[in-house]
C-alpha cells in the first residue's frame, strides 16, 4: 500500500450563530486579541459585532487592524505585524474572505518570530504562528481548515504561497454572513471552491481520502451550479456553498492545487481578475488538456451533466467577465507556469510550455 499522512488540526463549529454558541472555547488563546479584516464587508455582514460581542463577554482585550485588501500585499502585512507587535497581541482572528485569513496567518508568524519582517520570511523553514482563530465570511477559499496563505509580492510582481504552515486552531463557519453578497463575489468564490475539489482529484497526490471529499463536495457543487444559473441566492445556496468550499479546503489541505490555481496568479496580478474566475475561465481547456480523461470523466458524470463544454458553457454563463490580454502578455505567463515546480508536480501527466499556453489561448484568445 502507498504511503499516506493525513492531518486536518483545525477544530470547526458549523451553523447559524456558532459565535454566540461556542465562542468561548477561544478563551484558552490569551487575554489580548489582533483582529485582522477588511475594510467593510465584515462589518455590514454582522461577523465583526458578534466576535466584538463574545470578547467583550469573556473579557478579551483587542486591537483591530481592518485594512486588509483583496490578494492581501506584504506591505499591509508589515503594517498589522508593527501594529500587533507593539501592542503585544496572543493570538489573531481573521474575519472575512481568503485575503484576511491568509493575511492572518502571514501576521501570526511574524509577531510570533519577531527577527522577520513580511519582506523576508519567506523561504524561511517552516515558523510556527500566534493561534489563528478564523471566521470566513466568503465560501470559497476554504483557508479556514488549510495551512496556506497567499500573499502578493509587489517586488516579485506576483501572488506566491508564504510557504509555512498554518492552520487555524478554530474556525467558526456560520452561512449567515454571507446571506447579502453580491452575485459577482458569490460566483467568484464559488468557482474557487469546485477548482479546489476537482484539482485536488485530478492531482499527482489524490488518494482515498481527498477523493471521498473531492467526491462529495462536486456533488453537492450540482445543486449550487443549477441555483447560481438561476441567480437563486438563498440560504440553502449559502449552507451549501459553505459545505464545498469547507470540503475543498479538506481536500487542497492534503494534496494541493494544480495548474490553473498557478496559471490564474498571473491573470489575478497582471489584470485583476479575481481570484476564483481567473482559475475557472481556464478550465474548459485544462479539462481537456488530460490525456487520460478517466477522472475528467467522472467528475462530469457527478456533476451529472453531458460534457466539458456543456460544463464550459455553464461556467461561461456565471462567470462575469470582460478584459484584454495579447498574445505576448500569455507567453510571459505560460513561461511564468511552465518554471513553477510546486504546481506542476501535482499535474499528473507530462505537461509542456506550449501546451500550457495553448490552455491559455484557446481560453482567452477566442
Ligand atoms: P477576498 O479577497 O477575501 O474578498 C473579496 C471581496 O469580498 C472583498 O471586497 C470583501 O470585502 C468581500 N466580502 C467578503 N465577505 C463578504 C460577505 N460576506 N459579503 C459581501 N462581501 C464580502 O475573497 P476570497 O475569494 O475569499 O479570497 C481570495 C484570496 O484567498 C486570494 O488572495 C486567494 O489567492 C486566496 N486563497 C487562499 C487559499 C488558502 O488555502 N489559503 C485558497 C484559495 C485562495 P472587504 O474587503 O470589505 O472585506
Ligand atoms: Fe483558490
Amino acid at each position: 500500500m502507498n504511503m499516506l499522512t493525513y492531518e486536518i488540526p483545525t477544530k470547526c463549529y458549523i451553523g447559524t450563530d456558532v459565535i454566540s454558541n461556542f465562542g468561548e472555547v477561544i478563551k484558552k488563546y490569551g487575554d489580548k486579541a489582533l483582529i485582522v479584516t477588511g475594510r467593510n464587508s465584515s462589518k455590514k455582514n454582522g461577523s465583526f459585532d458578534d466576535v466584538k460581542t463574545l470578547l467583550n463577554k469573556i473579557n478579551i482585550d483587542y486591537v483591530v487592524f481592518d485594512s486588509i485588501e483583496e490578494n492581501p500585499s506584504l506591505e499591509t502585512i508589515e503594517k498589522a505585524r508593527i501594529i500587533g507587535i507593539d501592542e503585544g497581541v496572543d493570538f489573531i482572528i481573521g474575519i472575512g474572505g481568503g485575503s484576511p485569513i491568509d493575511a492572518s496567518k502571514a501576521i501570526g508568524i511574524l509577531i510570533k518570530n519577531i527577527k522577520y519582517t513580511a519582506f523576508h520570511f519567506i523561504g524561511e523553514k517552516n515558523l510556527e504562528s500566534l493561534p489563528i482563530i478564523a471566521v470566513p465570511t466568503t465560501a470559497g477559499t476554504g483557508t479556514e481548515v488549510t495551512q496556506y496563505a497567499i500573499v502578493t509580492d509587489n517586488k516579485d510582481k506576483c501572488k506566491k504561497n508564504m510557504g509555512h504552515s498554518v492552520f487555524p486552531k478554530v474556525a467558526f463557519l456560520d452561512p449567515k454572513y454571507m446571506k447579502d453578497m453580491n452575485f459577482d463575489i458569490t460566483v467568484s468564490t464559488a468557482v474557487d471552491a469546485f477548482s479546489h475539489l476537482v484539482e485536488a482529484y485530478l492531482n499527482t497526490n489524490a488518494n482515498f481520502i481527498s477523493d471521498m471529499y473531492c467526491e462529495k463536495g462536486i456533488g453537492i457543487f450540482k445543486k449550487c451550479l443549477i441555483k447560481l444559473i438561476e441567480k437563486e441566492l438563498d440560504m440553502d445556496l449559502r449552507e451549501n456553498l459553505m459545505m464545498v468550499s469547507m470540503l475543498g479546503g479538506f481536500a487542497i489541505a492534503q494534496v494541493g492545487t494544480s495548474i490553473p490555481h498557478g496559471m490564474g496568479y498571473a491573470l489575478t496580478y497582471n489584470k485583476g481578475i479575481s481570484h476564483g474566475v481567473a482559475n475557472c475561465i481556464l478550465y474548459r481547456e485544462y479539462l481537456k488538456c488530460f490525456k487520460n480523461q478517466e477522472k475528467v470523466r467522472k467528475i462530469i458524470d457527478i456533476l451529472e451533466l453531458e460534457s466539458i463544454d456543456t460544463l464550459g458553457n455553464y461556467l461561461d454563463e456565471i462567470i462575469n467577465l470582460d478584459f484584454r490580454v495579447t498574445e505576448e502578455e500569455i507567453r510571459e505567463y505560460s513561461k511564468g507556469m511552465a518554471s513553477n515546480k510546486g504546481k506542476l508536480k501535482n499535474h499528473p501527466e507530462a505537461i509542456t510550455e506550449e501546451e500550457i499556453f495553448n490552455i491559455y489561448k484557446k481560453s482567452l484568445l477566442k
